[in-house]
């Protein structure tokens, strides 16, 4: 194999600079040193300075996809970012206060060709039995118990919380085992190709002048280079997230670590808590036209159990996408190409989707416009479905007790998004569109615990005798509990299995 070849407008691809050392710029490098590492040479430029966001803790499943793209061992990885496990996200106060409901990542019954399972449970409800969906759900009834089990013939869906930072210093272990050579300093400036505006080099503050053939942009939502140099421009969704700040702060933990984040919902955003090994993250989202720094700094401080291990930190943010994600030799990933509130977790496999794409495209043959046009095109699609199954959270909600909630009830939503619920109000249809990360089941189960209520349902159900329905959901139920009942607690599993600390 010959190396080296690639060109950019007339340039080799040889060289890959990675602007910032976050978690988005230390998965990028990590992936791409894994993967493409012989034929690249690979820098990131990072500033102890400047820092990172420091939050981003909650994942989804796709995050072991990822990890066994990088060859990562699972309980290594657990041990040295002091993960925990998780297996969905507790809703709490969103329909309305005192509701909760879990969104977990599991499969809910044992659905037909001809429709979801919950057709048939929507047929037993109407006849009085059948209980609540989530008892068909493995992952949901064991995030409820508190219990967590996996080894290699497990086929649980689950993801991680971990820390942000040792998943940072983790990721740089092993991108600079491969090869990666990382710059601490202050990029001053970014200098640009007079006859096309091409990306050439980051000058440091230092003086020193890191050339590139191809730049990731992971400077955070500064987007040095994605949009204070090449002004790839901002599509704004504030209008549908409205919320825009989040005060983040560390505690000490009071109680066994449970496997699920969450989110408590408050009259002007909502709350985490995500459960690590050696402490809690916490942190409060909220709209600062509803509600001020010092309210919200005085209601997080209110509601957190354990003692803070840092001052809380307001970070601001915006919700919307960059127009390019891609634009000219540079790609954003990570908060520098989008951000959609952390409500479902979903950034950090943003993040994963984005390097992913970019070494399944990499512009081996030259940046071209028709990889471009690709490559935004699926950023786009992905994204704007994310941001749809968020918005859900805000408007299917029957909360009317702050001017927050009652402007969220009564926003306009994307098309795309009203359709969904009309379907789902209407008949009880649900779909996974191509190319979208949420699956039914999740549609399904954040749809009924947000108390949207379909008004009829497919009549597949009315063909087997209620006898036989019983008696088939009831085994469902059953082989369910059980299982669950076998399992041992999430804290004594994650003691045994990855506690940090041990080998
Ligand atoms: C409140 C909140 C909660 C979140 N929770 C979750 C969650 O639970 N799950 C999830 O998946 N995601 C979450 N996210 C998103 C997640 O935090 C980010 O996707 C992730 O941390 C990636 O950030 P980043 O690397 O893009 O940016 P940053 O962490 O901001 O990193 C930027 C990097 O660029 C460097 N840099 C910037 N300017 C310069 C310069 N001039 N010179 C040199 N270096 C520079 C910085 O030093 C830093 O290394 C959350 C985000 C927010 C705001």
């Amino acid at each position: 194999m010959t190396t080296g070849e690639n060109h950019v407008s007339g340039q080799i691809v040889k060289k890959v600079v990675v602007a910032g050392g976050g978690t988005a710029g230390w998965m990028a490098a990590a992936a791409l040193s894994k993967q493409l590492g012989p034929l690249l040479d690979i820098t990131l430029v990072e500033s102890d300075d400047i820092g990172t966001v420091g939050v981003g803790e909650s994942t989804i499943p796709t995050a072991r996809t990822f990890n066994a793209l990088l060859g990562i061992d699972e309980a290594t990885f657990m041990r040295e970012t002091q993960s925990t496990f998780k297996l969905g996200i507790s809703f709490e106060n969103w329909g309305q206060i005192g509701d909760r409901y879990i969104h977990s990542f599991g499969q809910v019954g044992k659905s037909t060709w001809m429709g979801g399972f919950h057709h048939f449970w929507l047929q037993a409800r109407a006849q009085g039995f059948g209980g609540e969906l989530g008892d068909y759900c493995f992952e949901l009834k064991a995030a409820e118990a508190d219990r967590f089990f996996t080894d290699e013939n497990a086929t649980t869906n689950y993801a991680y919380h971990l820390d942000a930072t040792l998943y940072g210093r983790f990721l740089r272990k092993m991108s600079e085992g491969k090869g990666v050579r990382r710059l601490e300093g202050k990029i001053a400036r970014v200098q640009q190709r007079a006859e096309d505006g091409f990306i050439e080099a980051l000058v440091m503050e230092s003086g020193e002048i890191v050339e590139g053939d191809l730049f990731i942009d992971c400077t955070g939502f500064r987007g040095l280079l994605i949009e204070q140099t090449l002004k790839a421009g901002w599509e704004d969704w504030s209008h549908w997230l409205p919320t825009n700040s989040a005060l983040a702060v560390q505690t000490t933990s009071t109680e066994p670590a449970v496997p699920y984040t969450r989110a408590i919902a408050h009259k002007a955003g909502w709350r985490w808590k995500i459960p690590l090994q050696h402490r809690v993250g916490n942190g409060l989202v909220y709209c600062s036209d509803h509600m001020s720094d010092d309210e919200a700094r005085a209601l997080l401080l209110r509601e957190i159990d354990g003692e803070p291990l840092i001052e809380p930190r307001v970070i601001r943010y915006g919700a919307g996408r960059r127009r390019k994600t891609w634009s000219k030799n540079c790609v954003a990933l990570g908060l520098a190409s989008g951000f959609v509130e952390p409500l479902e977790s979903t950034s950090i496999h943003m993040i994963m989707i984005g390097v992913t794409r970019l070494m399944q495209l990499f512009p081996f043959g030259g940046v071209n416009d028709a990889l471009i046009e690709r490559y935004n095109r699926l950023a786009e699609d992905e994204l704007e479905k994310i941001r749809d199954f968020i918005i859900l959270h805000y408007k299917a909600t029957e909360r009317s007790d702050s001017p927050f909630w009652d402007y969220c009830r009564t926003m306009d939503i994307p098309d795309s998004l009203a359709q969904r619920i009309d379907l789902f109000r209407e008949n009880a249809q649900v779909f996974q569109a191509p190319g979208e990360l949420f699956q039914v089941d999740s549609w399904l189960q954040v749809l009924l615990g947000q108390r949207v209520e379909p008004r009829s349902h497919h009549h597949m159900g009315r063909m087997m005798p209620p006898d036989q329905l019983r008696q088939a959901l009831d085994s469902l139920k059953g082989n369910i509990a059980r299982a669950v009942e076998g399992m041992p607690s999430h804290q004594a599993f994650v003691d045994r299995y990855c506690a940090a600390g041990s080998t």
